[in-house]
């Protein structure tokens, strides 16, 4: 499979749900192809069970990282016990999950992994290869806050799993790319604006800038202040029992004067917070 050179543009929205069940029935229909997911060997911790076709021990470092995630997400954005389990289809080739895919799915774009919630099921697909850690620690994030919270606003749901995928000895550091890219659009004249992300309601909508802007504003909550992490954590909470939570850009805007100077000042700043951070790290 010739992987975008971006992978995080083109993985599956949960509201592809629909969309993926039609592409599924429609495949039946035509083609009568019966293809089951990796089920012989089955691992579970807590609400994350993996199923493969080979075998991998409960202590494989991907099921330890895959456990410390569930713990650093939970703990970082307070969140309440999940609801539903996270079911991970672990395919041993790269082979075997695009045959899935494009027998179960047909027409779906080509992506190392997929995200996708249904009402049957929380379901990651992805395949053994050499970016599976990342890989997984997005999905499985996505799959964190789906169980916990049950939906989430397209923008700050990448924005989370992006934040949350960057593993290793200090999780949720700064990410290298966008440290770069950030300040250098920044520079062209490109200015952030969350209200607009927060009118994004289709995957294809997101560009790169989207989700690096999305992934800025996590950090920013998250690193700033302790008042800027309690909005967003009360954000959360009330996205779990209130039908129509008043938006993330309102809340901030009351709690945090001059905002968007603050933030982009935040972002001028990446630089810097990356080398101390560096420096920080073993
Ligand atoms: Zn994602």
């Amino acid at each position: 499979m010739n992987a975008p050179p971006k992978h995080k543009l083109w993985r599956a929205r949960p509201w592809m749900w629909a969309v993926l069940a039609a592409l599924a029935v429609g495949c039946q229909a035509a083609t009568k192809t019966v293809v089951a997911p990796p089920g012989r060997h089955s691992v579970r911790s807590g609400d994350l069970l993996v199923l493969s076709d080979f075998r991998l021990s409960p202590e494989h470092p991907l099921i330890r990282d895959l456990e410390a995630l569930r713990e650093h997400v939970s703990r970082s954005l307070e969140l309440p016990p999940p609801r539903e389990q996270v079911v991970v289809y672990l395919f041993e080739t790269e082979a075997a999950y695009a045959h899935y895919l494009d027998t179960v799915y047909p027409g779906l774009p080509r992506r190392r992994a997929y995200f996708v919630g249904t009402p049957r099921e929380l379901a990651v697909y992805t395949c053994w290869g050499e970016r599976i850690q990342e890989d997984l620690r997005h999905e499985y994030t996505h799959g964190i806050l789906h169980a916990s919270l049950g939906r989430m606003p397209l923008w700050l749901d990448e924005g989370l799993a992006e934040y949350f995928e960057i593993g290793g000895p200090a999780p949720g550091r700064i990410n290298g790319e966008y440290v770069v890219e950030l300040p250098e659009a920044l520079a062209g004249g490109w200015r952030p604006d969350l209200a607009r992300l927060e009118r994004l309601e289709r995957f294809e909508q997101m560009q790169r800038i989207d989700y690096q802007e999305a992934w800025a504003w996590v950090h920013f909550m998250l690193h700033s202040t302790p008042e800027n992490r309690q909005t967003l954590v009360s954000y959360l909470h009330d996205l779990r029992d209130q039908p129509q939570p008043a938006p993330l850009s309102k809340r901030l805007a009351e709690a945090q004067p001059s905002l968007d100077e603050r933030f982009t000042a935040y972002l001028g700043s990446l630089t810097t917070l990356r080398s101390a951070e560096a420096a920080s790290v073993p």
